[in-house]
This record gives C-alpha cells, sequence and structure tokens, in this order.
C-alpha cells in the first residue's frame, strides 16, 4: 500500500462524506494505492453510521474505528498509526479545514525528497483571534525549546514515512508535539509545506482556550522526558548539589562571621535574626530534597519496562 490517511474525528457527521469524496478524487487522480482510516473517537452523533456508509461506497478504501468513549485527538491518531499499512501516512482533520489537496504535494516530498515528516503550516489562517494569537506564542515557545524550525506544529495536516508512526508513541494530548517526538525518536528531517486553510463549515471546535495551558505543561514534559526521561538524576542531582552549596558556603559564611565578630568582642544581630540565615537554611534543604527526588526517579526509571529499549535504524552482520 502507497498511502494511509488517518483521520482522528469526534462528531464530524456533516464533513466525513464531503471529506472522503474530496481525498478520493485528488487521491484517485493520482492513481495511488491508498486507505483511509477515520477514527470515531467516541462522537455522540450519527457518525458512526455515516463511517459505515462510506465504506460500503468505498470498500477495501475506508476503514473505521470506533472508540467506546471519547479519549482526545492524541488516542485517534495513535490508533491510526498502529493500524496504518501504507509507505506514506497523512493525518488530516476531519473538520474540512485540512485541504485533501496537499496530499499529492505531501507524498512527494515525502516519497522522493526523502523527509521523515513534513508539517503542514496553516500560513493564511481562518480561525478566530482568541486562537490564533496564543497559537502564535505556543509556537515560538516551542521552536524555542525543541530547536525544531516549524511554524505550526499543531497543523492537523502532516505526512509522514511509515517508520516515524511506527516508532513514535502519541499519548495523553501529545499530539501537539508530534515533530517533537519524532526528533527525540532520532527522525531529524523534518519538512514544512505551507497549506491552504479553510474555515470550520460544519460542527464546533473541540478545543478552548485552556489548550495553551495544557500545551504549555506538556511541552515541558516532553523536553524533560525526552532529555532526562532516562537519566533523571542528572537534572535533580544537579539542580540539588547546586542549591545544596550554595545554602551551605552561605551557612559557613555567615557561621564564619558571626564567630570573628564573637572572637574580637564586637556585636553582631542574632543569625536567627537575619533574612540570610532562613535562605541559606532553606536552600540546603531544598537541596537536599531535590536529590533524593533524583534517587527516586532513578528507582523509578530502573523498573521501567522501556529502560533499554533503543531504536536501532539497521543491523549489519550480525548472525541471529
Ligand atoms: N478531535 C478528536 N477528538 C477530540 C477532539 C478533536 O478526534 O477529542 C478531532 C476533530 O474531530 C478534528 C480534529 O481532531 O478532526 C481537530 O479538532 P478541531 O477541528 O476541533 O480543532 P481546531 O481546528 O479547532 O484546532
Ligand atoms: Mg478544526
Amino acid at each position: 500500500m502507497e498511502l494511509s490517511v488517518v483521520i482522528p474525528s469526534y462528531n464530524e457527521e456533516e464533513s466525513l462524506p464531503h471529506l472522503l469524496e474530496w481525498i478520493a478524487s485528488v487521491v484517485g487522480k493520482e492513481g495511488l494505492e491508498y486507505e483511509v482510516i477515520i477514527v470515531d473517537d467516541g462522537s455522540s452523533d450519527g457518525s458512526w453510521n455515516v463511517i459505515q456508509n462510506l465504506v460500503a461506497t468505498y470498500p477495501g478504501v475506508v476503514k473505521g474505528v470506533k472508540f467506546r468513549r471519547n479519549y482526545g485527538k492524541s488516542a485517534a491518531l495513535n490508533v491510526g498509526f498502529q493500524r496504518a499499512k501504507g509507505d506514506v501516512v497523512i493525518t488530516m482533520d476531519a473538520d474540512l479545514q485540512d485541504s485533501p489537496d496537499e496530499i499529492p504535494e505531501l507524498v512527494r516530498m515525502i516519497r522522493d525528497e526523502k523527509y521523515d515528516m513534513v508539517s503542514g503550516w496553516k500560513k493564511v489562517r481562518h480561525d478566530p483571534l482568541s486562537k490564533t494569537i496564543p497559537s502564535k506564542l505556543f509556537n515560538s515557545v516551542t521552536r524555542y525549546i525543541s530547536g525544531i524550525k516549524l511554524h505550526d506544529f499543531n497543523c492537523g495536516l502532516k505526512a509522514y514515512n511509515v517508520e516515524v508512526v511506527k516508532t513514535i508513541e502519541v499519548y495523553g494530548e501529545m499530539h501537539r508535539y508530534i515533530p517533537l517526538l519524532a526528533k527525540e525518536a532520532g527522525f531529524y528531517r523534518i519538512g514544512e509545506k505551507v497549506v491552504t486553510h479553510y474555515e470550520r463549515k460544519y460542527g464546533v471546535s473541540k478545543f478552548g482556550i485552556e489548550r495553551t495551558i495544557k500545551g504549555f505543561l506538556d511541552l515541558l514534559s516532553v523536553s524533560f522526558m525526552g532529555k532526562f526521561g532516562k537519566r533523571p538524576m542528572h537534572l535533580f542531582g544537579g539542580l540539588g548539589t547546586l542549591m545544596f552549596f550554595f545554602g551551605l558556603l552561605s551557612a559557613m559564611w555567615l557561621g564564619g562571621k558571626k564567630l570573628w565578630y564573637v572572637y574580637n568582642g564586637l556585636t553582631m544581630t542574632m543569625l536567627t535574626n537575619t533574612p540570610h540565615f532562613y535562605l541559606a537554611l532553606t536552600c540546603m534543604i531544598l537541596g537536599t530534597q531535590l536529590f533524593l527526588a533524583g534517587f527516586l526517579a532513578e528507582l523509578v526509571t530502573r523498573n521501567a519496562p522501556d529502560r533499554n529499549n533503543y531504536l536501532i535504524k539497521s543491523e549489519i552482520g550480525i548472525e541471529s
């Protein structure tokens, strides 16, 4: 199979038939051997009926998975990725905001230009300001932290070499950080393509303003896991040592000063009356706590079943 299109869908019954018609006409013209996997994320409208009809209308092309309840876009993508059989995998939203006209060029970029993944960039975007402004901020922070030069991390329209989607694991709400997950898995050839974006015609958006906060917390998790997931002590221990010695040196300096004053018969305010003393104490306590957190984290990672899972690209001359 040459192409898999994965579509996470939550209450998008009106859009799905139009979307499928559009995809079929574009991909049909290209003559690609393809499948469309629609993952119904526990919709409460008539989506599943619509999907059943689509499977009948496009036999062998449309495939459907329905969750028992709503798990979120990441879960839907994850299951779609597991089922995908194509050499190129493309994801797009079900709401007709992403254009199937982009498919041929995306396929070409993955196939011929050998990109691991190509992310869409909704350069001209048809969404309310309450969405576009936080999105700009989100993207620049993510660019800075991840070091990946993309303009639109959260674009639903993306293309992958199948190896990428079989390697990474999208969970929680990590669909916003797939490029980062890919990079951490060693897929460095990440490209970008400006894509057409349309206004939502049917249904309502499934994400509100709270996505900014969740997104930021997830960014911290992803970058922490990527850097220190397998060696947490290097972060906690490093910070802990730094704080502890900062506190210790401050306390020693204060103690020394006090002794020197006492020795010379001078008067000095009691140490317990100075803020400096408490700061030194707090630093030492926090430093110790961080260190202990580091040891606990090491115990946890030592027991993680994937502690020795490495992503092997190829092997040669090894007999099994
Ligand atoms: N979606 C999903 N599960 C959810 C929320 C959204 O599968 O819990 C799908 C939704 O049906 C759509 C895509 O994810 O196909 C993007 O959602 P939406 O269009 O609401 O996001 P926006 O375009 O507003 O960022
Ligand atoms: Mg949308």
